[in-house]
């Protein structure tokens, strides 16, 4: 099958990197090559961020003003929703997400840029009440100028809106470095970025690898904030990269959020939101509730209801519209996957369904769900990240020790909590350290909603008012309203 050939998008121009190598994306569905990128070195960074700073002082962008900033997103969030089914069936491809899940993702995305061309004008600044007779002082949200936006492989549309919209929205221009593993749409979005009528530098795409492309990225002089969505490790490379430039960061990094599922909750309700929770996306979740803590007086119920529902999840070809579950995005992802199931097996937890490839006709990269049993929140299938469709369960006595049990973990991304005891809805939401708490529910987004991290999970927050702040550096303007002349400050009265 003849290769789709795509080029990178700098200056509003499609090209191909300087030294022309490239390299290919490899579909997780059939594990085929299907699309071939251009891999960026430092000169094709260099000039796409040049380009994207000579955009920041262009008048065209620097003096558009806010609103026309505004209706610029909302006319690219229209031609997304107007282009939806092809960017989805793209995705597919690209990460083996179910045409499903990306539908309903990549249709969702235009209210990102609707509630973030909201925003654009209404960033207002204060008049401060100054201690000072005869001075007069306001604050304004002022750009910061060329932001770096790395992209991991498993949402790119969804986390490529969520640092684009309200960067733009602030006035900022943007360079992306999607994941070298899902970079057509992100370079298909471009396509929609020059229609919607954005001036050529204002977004810009150099595609290639972390430890080459991501890194010149990161440490360019001219970059003043990285925006970085990704696991620990490139956030570690990324963090010392910034001490080159000093550029604001923001990291969006991995979890091992807790689903708690206490005796008085419903239990289809919470074994339908427990499957949400892990085996959607196959696992490859940022927000994946991967550690099941069950008080003890339904656990076996609950374990068996889970395991009973696991067993019909139908997996398959991620274009199929019947298909529950897809492959892994990667072959590397898959071994990983098996390594972690092997290792905490090795360590005493006792598979309970799945622990295997699935079958699926071709050569995709398809696990089965997984179901693993632990009596020690120090199994390391407890405590680090899988990334992949592996739920372990624990059981817990009482709400102390869920607690306890739910923040035992050096990450803070998200948890679950399953109840209908308003008291302890109230007591668990404060008590337990994550940014996102869902309550009787799994994996509720909005534009309106934080997204970040607590603890190794990152800092910096995604989506909401927050999100749009956060692209901005506030400015302190000094007005002396005086009539009287100013006194020579060597003389002293
Ligand atoms: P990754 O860290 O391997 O790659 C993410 C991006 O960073 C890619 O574009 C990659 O090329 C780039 N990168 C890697 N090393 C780099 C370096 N040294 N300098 C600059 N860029 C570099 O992550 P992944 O495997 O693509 O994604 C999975 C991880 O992302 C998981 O840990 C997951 O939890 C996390 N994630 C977090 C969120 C969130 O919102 N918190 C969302 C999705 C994924």
């Amino acid at each position: 099958m003849a290769l789709s050939q795509y080029q990178m998008f700098i200056n509003g121009q499609w090209v191909d990197a300087q030294s022309g190598a490239r390299f290919d994306s490899l579909n997780p569905a059939n594990a085929e090559p299907w699309a071939s990128f251009p891999r960026a070195q430092e000169a094709d960074v260099d000039a796409a961020v040049q380009a994207a700073q000579n955009a920041f002082e262009n008048p065209a962008w620097r003096n558009l003003h806010a609103t026309a900033r505004g209706k610029l997103l909302r006319k690219l969030g229209d031609l997304i929703a107007a282009n939806k089914e092809r960017l989805a069936q793209l995705e597919t491809n690209d990460n083996g997400k179910l045409i499903r899940e990306t539908m309903g993702q990549i249709g969702y995305m235009p209210e990102f840029f609707y509630y973030y061309a909201g925003q654009a004008d209404k960033l207002e600044g204060q008049t401060l009440p100054l201690d000072k007779v005869d001075m007069f002082a306001y604050t304004t949200h002022e750009p910061l100028g060329v932001v770096a936006a790395i992209i991991p492989w498993n949402s790119p549309m969804y986390l490529t809106a969520v640092k684009l919209a309200p960067a733009l929205a602030a006035g900022n221009t943007v360079v992306l470095k999607p994941s070298e593993h899902a970079s057509t749409t992100i370079i298909e979005l471009m396509h929609l970025v020059k229609e919607a009528g954005f001036p050529d530098g204002v977004v810009n795409v150099v595609t290639g690898f972390g430890a080459d492309t991501g890194s010149a990225l990161t440490k360019h002089p001219l970059v003043r904030r990285i925006a970085f969505t990704g696991g620990s490790q490139g956030a570690k490379a990324v963090v010392k990269n910034s001490a080159e430039n000093l550029a604001q960061l923001s990291l969006e990094l991995g979890g091992k959020s807790p689903n708690i599922i206490f005796e008085d909750t419903d239990i289809g309700s919470a074994v339908n939101g427990v499957i949400a929770g892990i085996f959607a996306a196959s696992g490859q979740s940022c927000v994946a509730g991967s550690r099941l803590l069950v008080q003890e007086s339904v656990y076996h119920e609950f374990l068996e209801a889970l395991k009973a529902r696991a067993q019909t999840i139908v997996i398959g070809d991620p274009m199929d519209p019947s298909s529950e579950m897809g492959p892994m995005a990667t072959q590397a992802q898959l071994a990983l996957v098996e390594r972690m199931v092997a290792a905490a097996q090795a360590q005493g937890a006792t598979l309970i369904y799945g622990g295997k490839r699935a079958a699926v006709t071709g050569d995709g990269w398809y696990y089965q769900p997984t179901i693993l049993a632990v009596d020690s929140n120090q199994c390391s299938i407890m405590q680090e990240e899988v990334f992949g469709p592996v739920a372990s369960i624990m059981r817990f006595t009482d709400e102390a020790h869920a607690l306890a049990l739910a923040n035992d973990s050096e990450f803070g991304l998200a948890a679950g909590i399953w109840t209908r005891d308003n008291g302890r809805v109230h007591r668990m939401s404060k008590a337990v350290q994550a940014c996102i708490i869902w309550v009787n529910t799994y994996r509720a987004v909005s534009p309106m909603g934080a997204i970040g991290g607590f603890k190794a999970s990152g800092y910096g927050r995604e989506s909401g008012i927050y999100g749009v702040k956060d692209y901005t550096q506030l400015k302190t303007v000094w007005i002396n309203t005086s009539s009287e002349p100013i006194a020579d400050p060597f003389v002293m009265r």
